[in-house]
């Protein structure tokens, strides 16, 4: 969607996937743990390194509840028929 129409109209998009597949990826890393036991959480396995990892975006790409705020008010703004550019994005790397 970012290819075709660009950020600006895709930010909704974006914010959404900002909140979902982080979310979403640290549960599945948090499955393949469990499968792999003890080992899951020792240096025997990348998992626990691409847990913290995994775990850091959801700080450092601005916390989960900066981007569900943004999303909340570009729906509302919609729903109100107020104009969506007016709403402030917060500023993160990438979009
Ligand atoms: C490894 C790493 C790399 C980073 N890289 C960059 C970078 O390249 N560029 C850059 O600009 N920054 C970068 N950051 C900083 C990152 O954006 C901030 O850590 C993040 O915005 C959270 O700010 P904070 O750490 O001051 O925590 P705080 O602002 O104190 O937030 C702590 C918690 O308070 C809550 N909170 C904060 N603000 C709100 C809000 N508006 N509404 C609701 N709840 C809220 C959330 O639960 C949040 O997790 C990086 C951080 C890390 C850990």
């Amino acid at each position: 969607m970012m290819d075709t129409v660009g950020n600006k109209v895709a930010k909704a998009e974006i914010a959404m996937i900002k909140i979902v597949a982080p979310n979403m990826a640290l549960k599945i890393i948090d499955w393949a743990i469990q499968v792999y036991g003890g080992a899951g959480v020792s240096d025997d396995t990348p998992l626990a390194y691409m847990w913290a990892l995994q775990r850091t975006l959801r700080l450092a790409d601005g916390p989960d509840e900066v981007h569900r705020n943004s999303l909340a008010k570009l729906e509302l703004a919609r729903h109100m028929k107020l104009p969506t550019d007016k709403v402030q994005m917060p500023i993160t790397r990438g979009a």
